[in-house]
């Protein structure tokens, strides 16, 4: 009997694969066999050992099976002449996130520069975050419709954070959680904020229960926080939960003084740092001042990330920016590539679980 074939060509993400094989084997061999089998399967590299023997196609890296089930049948009447069972081997993989991402390319090439985490060649490349979504739906709708790869950031607490986060992913923007953390001033950072005051013990349960609201994000920045982020205990707290996640840090510098970035860095959490905001004075002629500011450090330094806010002024001024970026030599992009261009880093995208704009492909 010819043995079954794994599928080719999944994607990497599928979670499982399964392989069949049926075997015709004399009794006297099918304990020995079994016995060789599970041992084989128990051992580092045993299904490399079985597909070459079997023909069973595996895709992607080989290893040891998660699980080995074998089925015998044996003959309805057992008898001198019946000496013949049928066997089914059957192997499935462990989840596809246990193993390196093998084919993670195949989803989309960027060009060759893009993929070493270089700056675009004649390209200054931006990552624009909007702050504060997931409250009013409205306008969390209008800055998810804006086609450009946006960095959306969303705070925990909204009623419709789960759907509104999981729209904006679909729609390629990259989405990150905004944590929402003291500030200095009376502004209330809203429910469930981190203060200076809490136990360690309050802000991991407060962090990772804002972690939970939504699925996609792929880092993190503060809301408000220019009193929490000043604060070296709590930031060692806060980067403690986060160390050992796939999610960076976009330190929003609501403070000059936000040792953010310096904790992430010191708990090897993937850092980056905003250098412009767009509109925290709501005008046309503010917005504009602080685009040109963008450009400015972007053609100065080959990227820029910028934060703004759902207000009317900033989407009208950004779409019209977005109009003429492109020609005049703006790439935007995630801030996740912004990140792996700073620290040099290209394997940064695939390891956060981010990816690049079809622009780059
Ligand atoms: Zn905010």
């Amino acid at each position: 009997m010819r043995p079954g074939r794994a599928p080719r060509g999944r994607r990497w993400h599928d979670r499982r694969f399964h392989g069949r094989a049926d075997y015709r084997l004399p009794i006297g061999r099918l304990v020995a066999f079994l016995c060789a089998a599970t041992v084989v399967g128990a051992v580092s590299g045993s299904v490399a050992a079985l597909s070459d023997h079997d023909s069973l196609a595996f895709p992607g890296p080989r290893r040891a099976p998660a699980a080995l089930d074998a089925r015998v049948a044996l003959p309805p009447t057992p008898s001198a002449g019946a000496s013949v069972a049928h066997v089914s081997l059957v192997i499935a993989a462990a989840p596809a996130e246990t193993i390196a991402p093998p084919v993670q390319e195949a989803r989309w090439r960027p060009p060759p520069a893009a993929r070493r985490g270089a700056p675009m060649p004649g390209r200054a490349e931006v990552a624009i975050v909007i702050d504060d979504l997931g409250l009013n739906a409205e306008r969390t709708d209008r800055v998810i419709s804006i086609d450009a790869p946006l960095t959306l950031a969303f705070l925990p607490y909204g009623r419709l954070v789960r759907p509104l986060a999981h729209q904006a992913r679909e729609a390629g923007h990259e989405i990150i959680l905004h944590m929402p953390m003291e500030p200095l001033g009376p502004e209330n950072p809203g429910p469930n904020a981190l203060y200076v005051s809490q136990s360690s013990h309050e802000l991991v349960e407060r962090l990772e229960w804002a972690l939970a609201q939504f699925d996609g994000m792929v880092g993190v920045n503060n809301h408000m926080g220019s009193r929490l982020t000043e604060d070296p205990a709590a930031m060692r707290t806060v980067m403690g939960v986060l160390a050992g996640r796939p999610l960076y840090f976009l330190d929003s510098r609501t403070s000059q003084r936000s040792l953010a970035y310096a904790s992430a860095q010191a708990a090897h959490v993937p850092a980056v740092r905003r250098d412009v905001f767009l509109d925290h004075e709501i005008s046309a002629d503010f917005v504009d001042r602080q685009l040109a500011e963008m450009e400015m450090v972007a053609r100065r330094t080959g990227t820029a990330i910028a934060i703004g806010h759902p207000h009317d002024v900033t989407i009208e001024k950004l779409t019209a920016w977005l109009a003429t970026a492109e020609a005049r030599g703006f790439t935007v992009v995630p801030a996740s590539r912004i990140l792996a261009i700073r620290s040099g880093r290209a394997d940064l995208i695939a390891a956060l679980g981010a990816r690049l704009p079809s622009s780059l492909e």
